[in-house]
């Protein structure tokens, strides 16, 4: 077993995951900020399901819920009411209860609706996970590939739950609201630390508004656009509220 190896390899497909649960799920699917070329969302959607194993219209349900009802009870998980070690630590059950409470899908997801691929394949998560673990034991030898996937997990759970917690309670706040702003999470998860911006912005592919800001998500997307593979829905962010 190469425990270097192991966490390197498990960092690398956390990386990945959080790549595309900004740019794919977040950023396109949840807010519509830019579109992929079908070719491109198909790709995604299989990256989704190997490292992840969510349901790209239950991930953007449940989001959707978080900016229609912030900090209120109605908010999935909001630290201002929970508590910030509770989202922290909590944030994968707290998202699992609210993408199979039968209403928030209903509500928040109309618009997505399952297809063919999905019930074939996207829709089972143990089998998209029992994919990529597969593939990690393939690469690397079933132990380092083990342990790579338990580093990928604790990260991704760790990062997507700091997002929530750290990014409503911890930086600055150019904009109303208890959403913040910090670069070091923003480098950690492509973008998502510039949570304060993205509420004031929903529907901005780009999450850096500030000179000196760095939105690796942006840049990805931008790549993309010039490729032709993206289209990006605003040319400059629309802000919700005047700075
Ligand atoms: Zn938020
Ligand atoms: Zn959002």
């Amino acid at each position: 077993m190469h425990l270097l190896l192991a966490v390197a390899a498990g960092l690398a497909v956390t990386q990945l995951a959080v790549v595309v649960t900004t740019v794919y799920l977040h950023r396109g699917v949840a807010h519509r900020a830019l579109r992929a070329h079908p070719a491109l969302a198909l790709s995604f959607r299989a990256v989704v399901w190997i490292t992840t194993g969510m349901r790209p219209r239950e991930w953007a349900a449940v989001h959707r819920r978080h900016h229609a009802a912030t900090d209120t009870p109605d908010d999935p998980h909001s630290p201002a009411r929970m508590g910030v070690w509770k989202v922290q630590l909590g944030n994968a059950w707290l998202y699992r209860r609210a993408a199979r409470d039968g209403e928030t899908v209903r509500r928040y997801g109309r618009d997505l609706r399952a297809d063919r691929l999905d019930r074939a394949l996207f829709d089972h998560a143990l089998l998209g996970l029992g994919l990529g673990i597969g593939v990690l034991c393939l690469a690397l030898g079933w132990r380092t590939g083990l342990v790579a996937a338990g580093v990928h997990a604790v990260s991704y759970v760790g990062l997507s739950g700091a997002v929530n917690a750290v990014g409503h309670t911890v930086g600055k706040r150019p904009y109303p609201g208890s959403a913040t702003n910090g670069q070091v999470l923003a480098l950690l998860t492509a973008g998502e630390g510039f949570h304060n911006n993205h509420h004031a912005a929903p529907t901005s592919a780009r999450f850096s508004l500030h000179p000196g800001e760095i939105d690796p998500g942006w840049w990805l997307v931008a790549a993309l656009a010039r490729l032709r593979l993206v289209r990006v829905r605003h040319e400059r962010a629309p802000l919700r509220r005047a700075a």
